[in-house]
C-alpha cells in the first residue's frame, strides 16, 4: 500500500486529526506527534522520542506525561477567544478566567497555570479549605480572582477575609442560605466588608452526563426565594454594596451550545434584577461546562460538543449583551471556571503492552475431527462446512447450541478434556468464518453485530484503569486511545485492552468512533522482544485525584516536558510514582514492621534448617527491594 494511503487510513481509524485539536497528529514515519507553536514557528515532537528519553532516565511505564506547552496554549486560546469576541462585538467589559482547582490539584499543574496565566490575570476557584490554601499560596498575580465556592465554615471564610486584607481578590460565593450568617459574622469580627457572590439554581437544564447538576433539583445554589432573602438581609445590614458577583454552574462537559446560551440568558435576568435591587454587582461567573471533543465528532452528544471555542465565547458575550443592553445594565466582567477544557489536552497516559490473549484457531489445524469423536463434535464440523452468506444466523445458533451441549457433557463427566478442547477450537473456527463472511458486506443479523468483539484479542496494558482512568470505569467516559508508533504499517488485529488489576472491570472496551462507540480497537501484532506503546489522550481533567488504589496499584510516574522552539524538549520535572511501601502505608501497614515480621519468619526458617543464614540475607534483601519497587509491571 502506498505510504500516504496508510496514513489516511490510520487517520480515519484513530481520528487523531479530529480530537487532537491541532496538538496531536501523525508523522510520515508513523509516529503520533505533539505539535506546539513557538516564537520561531510550529514544531512537532514524536511521543515515542519522549518515551525513549524516559527509558534512558530509568523511568518505567506507565507514565503520565504532562506537556506544559499545551497547558499554556489552552489558557491562551481561552483568553484570546474571549478577547476577540469582546472586541468584535463591542462588549464594554472584560473576561477573567479562573481555574477550578478540583479539576487537577497537582502542584505542577497549578504552578504552570498560575505562572503562564498571570499575563491574562487568570485566577483560581477554590471549593474547599485545602484548595483555598493552594490558591493563596500559588496565585502570584493579585489581579487574578480567587472565587471561593463550596461549603464554607468560619475557618474558610476567615482565611479568605484575611487574604483579602493583604490584597487578594477573594469573593465568597454564597451557595446555601446558612452560609451568609457565617460570612457576615466573620466580616464583622474582623471589621471588614466582604466581597459577596451568590450562586443561583437556574431552571435551564443541560444535556450530557452532568444533567443532574442543572435544574431545580440541583444540589448547590440558592432558589429565587433564598436569593431574595439574601438581598433583604444585606439591605437590612447596610451591606448590599458587598454583593458583587452572580454565579451558576450548569454542569461539566455541556455538549450543546444552545444549552450554554439559554443558561447565560437566564442568569443575566437574575443579574439585571440584582442590579435593579441596588446591588453594585460587576461580575458574572458562568461556572464550568466548556466541553472537550473527546471523540472528535463535533456533535451534540456526551463525549463531544457541537461548538468551537470561538463560538462558545461569541455566544456567551452576545447573550449577555442581548439581555443587559435593553435594561441599561452595564456590562459585567465575565468569569468562566473552565477546568476540563483547560487541562484535558496537556496529559497523556503512556503504557506498554505486556501480553496478548488471542481467540483464534491455529492456522494448521483445519483437519476435521477424528471418527471416534462424539457426534456433537461432528455436528459442529458440519456447521462449519455449512457457513454461507445466507446461513449466518442459522450457523451461529447451531454452533452455540452444540457447544453448550458439549460443555454440559463435560460437566457430567461424559466427554474428556481433549474432546472439549477440540469442540472449543472448532467453535472458534466457526466464529472466525462467520466474521469473515460478515466482513464481505450485506445485511448483518442483529445477534451477530457484536460477533467481532467476541473474537477480538485482549492486549494487556501496564496500567490500572481505576488509578489512571477512573472515569472510564465509573461513568463510561470515552478517551481517545491509540498506539503511539508503528502507524506506517496497517494494524492487522482488533483488540480490547485489559489493565493489570485482577478486576474484570479493569479494561478499555469502548473506543471513540465517528458516529457510535467502537467495541474493539485496531492494533498491530506484537513483535517478540519489541515494546508496543499506547497513549490514552485528553486525561488531564479529573483523572489524577479521582483515581484509587485498586489492587494497590499506586500513582504512576509523572514526567513534565516542555517543547523548545528548535524541536528539542526538556524533562522539566519528573516524579517517581508510588513505591510498594508507599501504597502499603496508605492502607495503614508500616513497612518497617512488615520487614520485621518477614525477618522473623526467615529467622525461624534458619533455625529449622530450611535455609542458611546467607540465604536468609538474600531473601531479606529481595523483600526490601520489593518494598522499594514500583507497583506496576517492571521489565
Ligand atoms: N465550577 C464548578 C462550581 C464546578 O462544580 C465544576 C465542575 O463540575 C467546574 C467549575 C469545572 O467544570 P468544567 O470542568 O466543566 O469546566
Amino acid at each position: 500500500m502506498p505510504h500516504n494511503a496508510v496514513k489516511a487510513d490510520v487517520a480515519d481509524l484513530y481520528r487523531i486529526g479530529d480530537w487532537g485539536a491541532g496538538y496531536f497528529g501523525l508523522s510520515d514515519d508513523g509516529n503520533v506527534t505533539v505539535s506546539v507553536d513557538t516564537p520561531e514557528g510550529r514544531v512537532s515532537v514524536a511521543l515515542l522520542d519522549m518515551v525513549f528519553g524516559m527509558r534512558e532516565r530509568g523511568l518505567q511505564m506507565p507514565v503520565l506525561l504532562r506537556i506544559e506547552n499545551l497547558l499554556d496554549a489552552q489558557i491562551a486560546r481561552l483568553n484570546e477567544s474571549f478577547r476577540e469576541a469582546i472586541r468584535t462585538l463591542g462588549y464594554r467589559g472584560e473576561y477573567r478566567g479562573v481555574f477550578p482547582i478540583k479539576v487537577n490539584q497537582q502542584r505542577q499543574v497549578i504552578e504552570e497555570i498560575t505562572r503562564f496565566g498571570a499575563c491574562y490575570k487568570h485566577g483560581l476557584e477554590a471549593g474547599s479549605k485545602a484548595e483555598l490554601i493552594i490558591a493563596l499560596s500559588m496565585l502570584n498575580n493579585r489581579d487574578g480572582m480567587v472565587v471561593c465556592n463550596g461549603y464554607k465554615d468560619r475557618e474558610f471564610v476567615e482565611l479568605g477575609l484575611l487574604a483579602q486584607k493583604i490584597g487578594y481578590h477573594c469573593v465568597f460565593v454564597v451557595e446555601s442560605p446558612s452560609e451568609l450568617p457565617t460570612v457576615l459574622a466573620c466580616s464583622k469580627a474582623l471589621g471588614m466588608r466582604p466581597r459577596i457572590g451568590v450562586r443561583v439554581k437556574l431552571s435551564s437544564r443541560v444535556g450530557g452526563m452532568w444533567t443532574e447538576t442543572s435544574g431545580d433539583r440541583s444540589i448547590f445554589g440558592l432558589t429565587t426565594n433564598q436569593l431574595v432573602d439574601v438581598v433583604d438581609t444585606l439591605k437590612a445590614r447596610g451591606m448590599l454594596d458587598c454583593l458583587q458577583l452572580l454565579h451558576y454552574h450548569l454542569g461539566s462537559q455541556i455538549p450543546n451550545v444552545r444549552d450554554i446560551r439559554s443558561g447565560v440568558l437566564e442568569a443575566c435576568r437574575y443579574y439585571a434584577d440584582l442590579v435593579q435591587e441596588g446591588a453594585p454587582m460587576g461580575f458574572l461567573d458562568l461556572g464550568g461546562g466548556l466541553a472537550v471533543d473527546y471523540d472528535g465528532s463535533n456533535a451534540n452528544h456526551p463525549h463531544s460538543k457541537n461548538y468551537s471555542l470561538h463560538e462558545y465565547c461569541a455566544d456567551v458575550v452576545e447573550a449577555v449583551m442581548t439581555t443587559l443592553d435593553p435594561v441599561d445594565v452595564p456590562h459585567p466582567v465575565i468569569i468562566t471556571e473552565s477546568g476540563r477544557a483547560t487541562v484535558a489536552y496537556a496529559s497523556v497516559l503512556l503504557f506498554n503492552v505486556l501480553d496478548v490473549t488471542r481467540f483464534e484457531p491455529e492456522e494448521d489445524e483445519a483437519t476435521p475431527p477424528g471418527k471416534d469423536e462424539h457426534r456433537l463434535i461432528h455436528s459442529l464440523q458440519e456447521v462449519y462446512e455449512a457457513i454461507a452468506p445466507d446461513t449466518l444466523q442459522e450457523c451461529y445458533n447451531d454452533a452455540l447450541y452444540y457447544l453448550d451441549e458439549i460443555r454440559d457433557l463435560f460437566r457430567r463427566g461424559q466427554i474428556r478434556l481433549r474432546s472439549q478442547a477440540i469442540a472449543e477450537h472448532l467453535f472458534l473456527r466457526i466464529m472466525h468464518a462467520l466474521t469473515r463472511v460478515l466482513a464481505l458486506g450485506g445485511p448483518v443479523p442483529t445477534e451477530l453485530e457484536r460477533l467481532p468483539e467476541t473474537i477480538a484479542d485482549i492486549y494487556y496494558g501496564n496500567f490500572s484503569v481505576f488509578q489512571s482512568l477512573p472515569d472510564a470505569w465509573a461513568i463510561d467516559q470515552l478517551f481517545p486511545v491509540t498506539p503511539i508508533h508503528r502507524h506506517a504499517e496497517p494494524p492487522t488485529r482488533q483488540a480490547i485492552i485489559a489493565d493489570i488489576t485482577c478486576d474484570s472491570d479493569g479494561k478499555l472496551d469502548r473506543f471513540i468512533d465517528a458516529h457510535q462507540v467502537k467495541r474493539t480497537l485496531p492494533v498491530h501484532r506484537l513483535v517478540d522482544g519489541e515494546e508496543y506503546y499506547f497513549g490514552v489522550f485528553l486525561v488531564g481533567a479529573y483523572q489524577e485525584t479521582l483515581g484509587d488504589l485498586h489492587n494497590l496499584m499506586g500513582d504512576t510516574n509523572v514526567v513534565s516536558v516542555r517543547i523548545n522552539a528548535d524541536g528539542s524538549f526538556d524533562f522539566v520535572k519528573e516524579m517517581h510514582g508510588d513505591s510498594i511501601a508507599d501504597v502499603l502505608s496508605y492502607v495503614e501497614y508500616d513497612p518497617r514492621e512488615l520487614r520485621e515480621r518477614f525477618r522473623d519468619a526467615a529467622e525461624r526458617a534458619v533455625r529449622l534448617g530450611k535455609i542458611t543464614p546467607s540465604e536468609r540475607q538474600q531473601v531479606l534483601e529481595h523483600f526490601g527491594a520489593s518494598l522499594r519497587g514500583y507497583t506496576y509491571f517492571e521489565r
